[in-house]
């Protein structure tokens, strides 16, 4: 049956609230998706370059993962379980312990929180302050932590925390690896602030990030800074929380992107691409000596989601019990990087930002960036801009996107640059 996209369309208009966002920079209205790419009302398909910005590292509608949840859903397994034990849970536990925290030698334990990102953070927050006694901190410019109180006080976002109405205390910022001007260490003012009891900063609870800061512009911090920062938070008794919501789960060529920059977080908060399958689903995996909230200290009605816990504990069993899929993302992020690097040529002092799959390119202006992404959109690639300024066009692909896939995605990314490019005056008019 033909769909009347337009009357569709009116009803978000008339009825969904103005706090809308990403369906006004894609303005179709979506009807499936398979892999890679998306196809709307009218039969169109579009590649997709933000993938439920990485809440589907593994690409739409996973073949192995839905076998496995309609069986689930035909034998009247739970939908939603509160925090019970469920057969579906234990399954994933032993999964992802067996797969993910056993080969690295992580011997955490999983906290399920409420199905969001930003509860996870709370969750962190609220558990480092009850560990230490501590009320203050750490959080960095341009971090991205969630929307509710806590999490929202840690966000750096002017935009984001106004909508809180209300002051927002309890964090301390810093600047984030090589935010200063001139090269200056910014670790080096992180230690002289802490080591200094006249400094304004009070002892901190926690030292919290993201080692690649995906909202804030793909800005990714260095081994060496990590290191410096972790021993810091060591030294003065503070935790270190590692918030891998969207760098994690392979977004960065590794499971966790902290792997490979020789830290070890004592809570990682983990959720968009956890469930495998863009279910909600969010977790902390707290160091057992800090697992001290007591039963419902920090609870939630939808701990549970058993639908979420059926694909995850595909997803891992899938893509992460050897290291095929790891080296394909290497292969995958040195194409990725090839190809931005075209675009970065395209314009004065473009600059490739991040690292793995969550790359992009700083082309000088939130202008300019929205526009290439406008134009890439009416040629069928779906691709958002991030960073302080929206400065920076932003490539979060799912990481099972072929290379033929993604040379298609980056042709029309740069035809849309070109198109942009080519006609200034449209540029200076807007
Ligand atoms: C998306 C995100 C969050 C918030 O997750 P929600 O599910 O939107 O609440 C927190 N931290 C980081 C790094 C994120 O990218």
């Amino acid at each position: 049956m033909p769909t009347d996209t337009s009357a569709e369309i009116s009803v978000f208009k008339r009825r969904e609230s103005k706090a809308r966002s990403y369906c006004r920079g894609f303005d179709t209205v979506f009807t499936s998706a398979q892999g890679s790419e998306m196809t709307n009302a009218e039969g169109r398909s579009y590649i997709d370059f933000l993938a439920g910005c990485s809440s589907l590292n593994y690409g739409h509608n996973d073949p192995d993962m839905k076998a496995a949840l309609v069986d689930h859903i035909t034998n009247d397994g739970l939908a939603h379980g509160l925090d019970l034990h469920t057969d579906t849970k234990a399954e994933f536990l032993k999964t992802f312990e067996r797969h993910i925290l056993g080969p690295r030698a992580m011997d955490h334990k999983v906290m399920f929180t409420g199905p969001t990102g930003a509860n996870a953070v709370e969750a962190a927050m609220k558990l480092a302050r009850k560990v230490t006694g501590r009320t203050n901190i750490i959080a960095f410019t341009n971090g991205f932590h969630g929307v509710t109180m806590g999490a929202l006080a840690a966000t750096g976002n002017g935009y984001h925390r106004g909508g809180a109405g209300t002051p927002l205390s309890g964090v301390t910022r810093m600047p984030y690896d090589s935010y200063l001007p001139g090269g200056a260490d910014t670790a080096d003012y992180l230690e002289a602030m802490l080591a200094d009891g006249s400094s304004g900063v009070d002892a901190p609870a926690a030292i919290l990030l993201e080692t690649v800061q995906g909202e804030g512009g793909l800005n990714a911090a260095s081994a060496a800074w990590l290191q410096r920062v972790a021993k810091l938070a060591k030294d003065h008794g503070a935790l270190l929380i590692v918030d891998d919501i969207q760098a994690g789960c392979g977004r960065t060529g590794t499971f966790f992107s902290f792997e490979e920059m020789g830290i070890a977080p004592d809570i990682v908060t983990m959720a968009k691409s956890v469930s495998g399958y863009g279910l909600p689903m969010a977790m902390m995996l707290v160091r057992p000596q800090y697992d001290v909230f007591g039963p419902a200290e920090h609870n939630g009605t939808f701990r549970g989601n058993t639908h979420a816990f059926v694909t995850a504990k595909v997803a891992i069993e899938k893509f992460w019990s050897d290291d095929s899929f790891q080296t394909e993302l290497a292969e995958k992020e040195a194409l990725v990087h090839l190809r931005l690097a075209e675009l970065a040529a395209m314009v004065p002092d473009g600059e490739i930002k991040g690292r793995g799959l969550m790359q992009g390119v700083d082309v000088g202006s939130g202008d300019l960036a929205g526009q290439i992404c406008a134009r890439a959109f009416e040629k069928g690639l779906i691709i958002e801009t991030s960073g302080n300024e929206d400065q920076v066009v932003k490539v979060l692909a799912p990481l099972t996107t072929s290379e033929e896939t993604f040379h298609k995605g980056f042709d029309i990314l740069i035809e849309a640059a070109h198109d942009v490019l080519s006609k200034p005056t449209t540029l200076a008019a807007e």
